[in-house]
């Protein structure tokens, strides 16, 4: 007996790994400051709570349509016109259990052997093992900070072969925070149009975003990317809802029927009473997506000149997102305490192990010269882990 090749070839999500650890060693009593979750410390809005205990009192918990109830794909559709100025039908719509879910069954109706997808680097972890779960190859398209960690144009055109499928378009992005502007959208789009790829493009970052600025999606640039791209969004970043697993794909209709035919071989339909409370989140009251965004901005701007006052660190100020990733090849070759550190993974370890403070390796992301934090928690731990993190480096 044996495993197939398939699970074998992809490694555990390392984000959701490294939030594990730092979970377990402080139920043992350890005192950890955890920067290693991408998840918003906030609770789940009340009015988005009410609405799921009544879906319960009022006995709505039973299987729903495979792709989503009428009422959320049309709080969905909303959305869409309302933020991207895009008109979507139900029948291009279909609603999962998180955008990962989405993300997955897109992989799977659209890649397979012999197919490449593009995906810029740093990129969010699990777009390489989602790709190869598919039996595609991911092609990692390297971007630079001085660039903003955003694609140019040059790079899209000569990295797309004869085999290219697809590409993952991630802004604001995860794990760098950097945000495409308009135009740099129109600059990539002007060459997909040309070509024969789809576009993922995953917009679940689109609420924070900082310093007045406005959201582009690549769907939104070009009046023919509506008919190449797939939006990916959910409500767990917006709405601090990531437990309510409930994500969603916007595109063409013969995508999103095999998505959802795959869907109705698997998990059959999107949690019933999640997806009432994903129908208040999308209608009601967008004031407190407003204040926790406030309130991440304050975070990002304390944590980036938090970050740069460590010896060896460099932190760019993101714009959007609620992570920063720093540079840290100015500690490589250290040796505090005796314990050498080469790169991203001996840097994330030796910080957990010294002082109980958990990140994530830059590796992981696809660039070993950084290291990724959530600032999705207080100030006042932001504070002291950087406090510590200065000591284990002193
Ligand atoms: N895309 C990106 C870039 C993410 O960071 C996440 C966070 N887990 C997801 C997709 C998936 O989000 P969820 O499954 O919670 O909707
Ligand atoms: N997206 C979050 C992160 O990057 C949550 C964990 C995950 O799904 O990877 O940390």
């Amino acid at each position: 007996m044996k495993l197939s090749k398939r699970i074998q070839e992809i490694k555990p999500s390392p984000t959701l790994a490294i939030t594990m650890k730092a979970n377990a060693m402080k139920a043992a009593g350890h005192d950890v400051i955890g920067f290693g979750a991408g998840e918003p410390d906030f609770d789940t809005p009340r009015y988005i709570k009410e609405a799921a205990v009544k879906a319960i009192e009022e006995g709505f918990t039973k299987y729903t349509p495979v792709a989503g109830i009428d009422e959320l794909k049309d709080a969905i559709i909303d959305k869409l016109a309302r933020d991207q100025g895009i008109k979507y039908n139900r029948s291009e719509i279909c609603v999962s259990c998180g955008a990962k879910h989405t993300l997955y069954n897109l992989a799977q109706v659209l890649f397979e052997e012999g197919d490449e997808v593009i995906i810029p680097s740093p990129y969010w972890v699990s777009y390489i093992d989602i790709v190869k779960l598919a039996g595609a190859t991911p092609v990692v398209v390297p971007t630079k900070e001085e660039e903003g960690f955003r694609l140019s144009p040059s790079s899209l055109l000569a990295a797309i072969s004869e085999r290219t499928k697809g590409i993952i378009i991630n802004s604001p992005s995860n794990p760098t925070g950097s945000v495409y502007s308009r135009e740099e959208l129109k600059g990539l789009a002007e060459i997909l149009v040309k070509s024969d790829l789809v576009v993922i493009s995953d917009d679940i970052y689109e609420k924070i975003l900082y310093d007045g600025l406005k959201f582009s999606s690549i769907a939104q640039v070009h009046p023919a990317m509506k008919e190449k791209t797939v939006i990916v969004n959910g409500v767990s970043k917006a709405y601090a809802m990531t437990g309510w697993r409930i994500g969603y794909a916007a595109g063409p209709e013969w995508i999103i029927q095999a998505v959802t035919k795959l869907q109705s071989q698997n998990t059959s339909n999107p949690t019933s009473i999640a997806q009432k409370a994903a129908v208040a989140a999308l209608q009601g009251d967008q004031g407190e997506v407003e204040k926790m965004v406030q309130e991440f901005e304050r975070r990002r701007n304390y944590i980036c000149e938090a970050l740069n006052s460590v010896p060896g660190f460099r932190c760019p100020k993101p714009q959007g997102a609620f992570y920063v990733f720093p540079n840290v090849e100015g500690v490589f070759g250290w040796a505090p305490k005796g314990r050498v550190i080469n790169n991203s993974s001996d840097l994330a370890g030796y910080l957990l192990d010294e002082v109980g403070v958990a990140v994530v390796p830059g590796a992981d992301f696809g660039d070993d010269r950084y290291l990724r934090f959530s600032y999705a928690t207080s100030i006042d731990l932001i504070e002291k882990g950087v406090a510590r993190i200065k000591q284990a480096l002193s």
